[in-house]
């Protein structure tokens, strides 16, 4: 039975991607250290094949037995989490991308970095490739997201090159779905939390920036593609269906049924104005394809928020 080690596992995708690969007979080790992740999102997960160890990975990881893979997950991934957790957030994708790796190199197995769309920044290009650069402001606010996960590939390509580890590196684009928090902050959960409450649903900037959100059942069928394929460059995991967030505002107010009302915020500095992938690698070299469309992927997420907030 192949045994993984993934980071992050009490997170939002960290948690369902445990779920798939028990569900693929996987033996599954789970670390985090609950800075922003939850007991509540693995406890179904108690009487499986899963062992859960609460550990800050950016110190040494220590783990007995064959591994096979580690999947490094661990990092706030809010703005607004990174935002008030910029050391926390800088450190995990250096320190502990760091430690991961060597776990992996200790153990002889396959290393999967969570990498984000966010190295591409602000984009110039459109949509974008993963031959595409980017161009991220270092100092910014964002920076210290964008620049940790783009050293942590600078890490992980070094330790292929140098440490002979196997690599894989996939660049997650707008996730959403069950088990992201309710006031996580990022637009989905928090216009349907919003909508949900019949509050004011708030927009930044005037809505017309864009992003192309995947839902995660499909991003999770990506990445265990990508864990088993040959491939070692990066590839683009995401749904190209690119839309403003204006529009996202107003389909959650009328798949929810709610008398909120869309008001306007500042815009949040370096906040990309547009965003969307181009998955031709994904495609040709995985055979993946998003199938969840958004009416269907957001009906999902929305009856969990309605749980989730039954009451209150
Ligand atoms: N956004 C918004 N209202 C909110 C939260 C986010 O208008 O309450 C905007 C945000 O400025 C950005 C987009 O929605 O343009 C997506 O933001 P999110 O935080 O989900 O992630 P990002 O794609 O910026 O990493």
């Amino acid at each position: 039975m192949p045994r993984v080690v993934i980071t992050g596992a009490a997170g939002f995708i960290g948690s369902h991607l445990s779920e798939a690969l028990l569900d693929r007979d996987f033996s599954v080790v789970g670390i985090d250290n609950l800075l922003t992740g939850d007991l509540a999102n693995i406890a179904h997960l108690r009487d499986r094949d899963f062992q859960f160890i609460r550990h800050d990975v950016t110190n040494y990881i220590d783990v007995e037995g064959d591994v096979d893979f580690v999947l490094h997950w661990a990092s706030p991934a809010s703005p607004i989490d990174y935002l008030e957790l910029p050391i926390p957030t800088l450190k995990v994708g250096a320190l502990g991308t760091h430690k991961a790796l060597g776990l992996a190199k200790a153990k002889g197995a396959t290393f999967v970095i969570a990498s984000t769309s966010e190295v591409y920044g602000d984009p110039l290009e459109h949509p974008q490739k993963e031959t595409y650069w980017g161009n991220v402001n270092p100092i910014g606010p964002r920076g210290v997201y964008d620049e940790a996960k783009r050293f942590a590939e600078a890490i992980t390509v070094a330790y292929r090159r140098y440490h002979k580890v196997d690599t894989k590196i996939v660049r997650i684009f707008n996730t959403y779905g069950p088990r992201m928090r309710v006031r996580d902050g990022r637009a989905v959960p928090e216009f349907i939390s919003q909508a949900l409450a019949n509050q004011d649903v708030t927009v930044f900037g005037d809505g017309s920036q864009t992003r192309s959100f995947c839902y995660i059942s499909d991003l999770v069928d990506g990445i265990i593609r990508l864990m088993h394929s040959k491939e070692n460059d990066p590839v683009n995991i995401g749904n190209p269906q690119e839309m403003t967030i204006k529009q996202m505002a107003e389909l959650i107010i009328q798949m929810t049924g709610s008398k909120s009302r869309i008001v306007y915020k500042p815009l949040p500095t370096d906040d990309p104005k547009v965003r969307q992938p181009d998955i031709t690698r994904a495609r040709t070299l995985l055979g993946w394809e998003p199938k969840v469309s958004l009416e269907q992927g957001l009906g999902r997420t929305i009856e969990y928020f309605r749980e989730k907030t039954k009451g209150s």
